[in-house]
């Protein structure tokens, strides 16, 4: 029987980007997927801004911005009193200032694509096809014992039964969740379903909104256009929400053509060609249980399904194996204790529930024909934009998410919710960048010291007690650091300065913010910021948008997932420390003996 630390369950966007994390990790994992191949086309294109920046931090950002259509403005469109359809008004798709990147769309294929390059790239992890799960057991009673391997996964190839042992199973097989089921799980939520059609195709058409995404509310139903990425082609999909009780498997394109032909009146639209069409069922439903003994997690649509409107289920998904990957990292390489995990239940059990109310939210809004009017529809969607951007979720209050918060020393910061990123200026080379740039999902958690101006003397004693605190042998980061690894490797220190960023030199600043680090072992220079004028991209002004006063500062502590841990004062840095003794496991760091190597 083979054994592996992690066994992912289906290569979805919620098992690949699990498995990215633990490739990132180095962490024996197996991806077993029912197809024969990578997925080729159709199902989801929406990527969030939250998702983006999800892959800007793992190092693939550039090329999913690159292949992809920018989403910038939403045109509204509803019925005239006629029978004819005109445009009612129109809005910036995410409000300015929620994120430093934009909301995509790119085909789940090609996304799931840069996902598999990446996991490649990093372990050289691979994904085996034609496996279907047929059954997990869970057992309980080894639960407790980290080095057993309770669950046995149960697969067959080509007619034959292949068993596993693992020590956690992630069930990331989709809607109809075989794992789910052999639990004993159940979905709850709708007892019925809405119907969907879904073509992606290139319209002939006299429409003027045809590349931009829109909302068409009419007599004869309502179609949402999407534009596709490929400028040159116009390849577009629109959603129409079939009638209820329709059966999907009897929905054909011809129908679903007619029926967008008559919606769009008077406008005329031709499908020159169809590249891919579907037409399903879907509900608005949760599983009842997310974990079996903290061994086996649910994540993405086997334990949430909801309709496409806000184009969320991939994006949640994803983020579901984002928050579980990085986990199961940190607990299996023996940094983190296993309590750890119960952590991804917290977190994600909630997220999953504000889904599905919000999708009901949505869906009756997007819904309600003429009883909303175009202006209160307009208005809903604007509402449901922070939303539907990937950027309201909160994590509740736990071992990671602290319950230090003064809310008056970064107002616009609040601890649980993914950090908010300003531009600043790289110190070592001018360069302005954004603060997220710093934040690399690389599992390292973040102490990011904003210090103020640091020509007044007071600034700078507070910083100078900081470093010594971060640098000594019983401090944080030297205690939860193993052995061989760089001092910078699971705890790295970040300075963001305010104002002159040349009234200061660099042997001012501790040391612990430049270490002698990577491959090399020289002195990382790449972790001081000031906020301050670039040369040629303005001014960030980030201690003004993140609500931080310069003359008090704040230490704000971000996890790997760029989530806020805590927010507390530049003079009780002591937190720090008992912030990380929460969870992490004590190790046995010695200082690399560096005096010899020429920096
Ligand atoms: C037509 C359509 C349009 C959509 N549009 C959007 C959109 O615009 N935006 C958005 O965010 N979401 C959209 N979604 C939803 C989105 O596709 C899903 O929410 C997302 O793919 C869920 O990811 P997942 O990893 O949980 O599951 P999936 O992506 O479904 O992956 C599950 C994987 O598990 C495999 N599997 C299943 N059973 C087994 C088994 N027994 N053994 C081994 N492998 C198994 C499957 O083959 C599959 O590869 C759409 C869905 C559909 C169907």
């Amino acid at each position: 029987m083979e054994k592996v630390d992690v066994l992912i369950c289906g290569s979805g966007s919620a098992g690949l980007c699990a498995a990215t994390w633990l490739a990132k990790y180095g962490v024996r994992c197996k991806v077993l997927e029912r197809r024969d191949g990578p997925m080729k086309m159709g199902q989801a294109d929406g990527v969030q801004c939250r998702t983006v920046e999800i892959f800007e931090s793992f190092g693939i950002g550039e090329e999913l911005l690159r292949e992809a259509y920018h989403v910038l403005e939403v045109n509204f469109w509803a019925d005239n009193g006629t029978g004819a359809i005109e445009r009612t008004g129109w809005t910036a798709d995410t409000q300015p200032g929620l994120s430093h990147q934009p909301h995509v769309i790119l085909n789940q294929a090609r996304i799931n694509g840069l996902l598999i390059d990446l996991m490649q790239k990093y372990n050289d992890q691979q994904i085996d096809y034609g496996y279907n799960v047929t059954n997990v057991k869970v057992d309980s009673t080894f639960a407790e014992d980290h080095d057993a391997y309770p669950v046995k996964v149960t697969a067959e190839k080509d007619g034959k039964t292949e068993i596993f042992a693992a020590k956690y199973a992630l069930a990331c097989d989709g809607a109809h969740s075989i794992v789910r089921k052999a639990l004993g799980y159940k979905m709850i939520g709708d007892s019925s379903d809405a119907v969907w059609g879904v073509m992606d195709m290139v319209p002939r058409t006299d429409f003027p909104d045809i590349r931009k995404k829109s909302t068409i509310r009419s007599k004869s139903g309502n179609v949402l256009i999407i534009p596709r990425e490929g400028d040159s082609d116009n390849l577009t999909r629109f959603y129409i929400e079939l009638a209820p009780g329709t059966n999907p498997k009897e929905v054909t394109l011809n129908n679903l053509q007619a029926q967008a032909q008559s919606i769009f009146h008077p406008y005329k639209v031709e499908f020159v060609e169809t590249i891919w069409w579907s037409a399903y069922a879907i509900g608005q439903r949760h599983a009842d249980f997310f974990h079996k003994d903290h061994r086996v997690f649910l994540a993405g649509d086997a334990c949430h399904t909801h309709s496409p409107k806000a184009g969320q289920g991939m994006n949640v998904s994803l983020q579901d194996g984002y928050n579980i990957g990085w986990k199961l990292g940190e607990v299996l390489t023996g940094l983190a204790s296993p309590s750890l995990l119960e952590t991804y239940v917290i977190e994600r059990q909630k997220v999953a529930v504000d889904l599905i109310n919000f999708d009901r939210y949505f869906s009756n809004l997007f819904s309600s024909g003429a009883s909303t009017s175009p202006a209160e529809f307009q208005e809903g969607f604007i509402k449901s934009g922070k939303y539907t951007a990937g950027l309201t979720a909160k994590y509740e209050v736990s071992s990671i998410t602290s319950s230090l918060e003064s809310t008056n020393l970064a107002s616009n910061v609040a601890v649980g919710m993914r950090m908010p990123s300003a531009q600043v200026v790289r110190f070592c080379d001018s360069k302005p960048l954004h603060l997220m740039k710093s934040l690399k999902s690389d599992g390292r958690w973040r102490i990011m010291a904003f210090v103020g101006d640091l020509t007044v003397p007071e600034n700078h004693t507070k910083l100078n007690q900081l470093g010594e605190y971060l640098t000594v042998a019983d401090g944080p980061i030297q205690t939860f650091t193993p052995e061989d690894q760089d001092i910078d490797s699971l705890i790295e220190t970040i300075l963001i300065g305010y104002g002159n960023r040349h009234g200061i030199e660099l042997e001012q600043i501790p040391e612990c913010f430049y270490p002698v680090s990577g491959k090399y072992q020289t002195r990382d220079l790449h972790k001081i910021y000031y906020d301050d004028e670039s040369y040629n991209n303005g001014h960030g002004h980030a201690y003004e948008y993140l609500g931080i006063d310069a003359a008090q500062g704040a230490l704000i502590i971000v996890r790997p997932d760029q989530y806020v841990s805590a927010i507390i004062g530049l003079s009780d840095y002591s937190e720090i420390g008992n912030f990380f003794a929460g969870f992490l496991q004590r190790q046995t760091y010695v200082a690399k003996d560096t005096k010899d190597t020429p920096k």
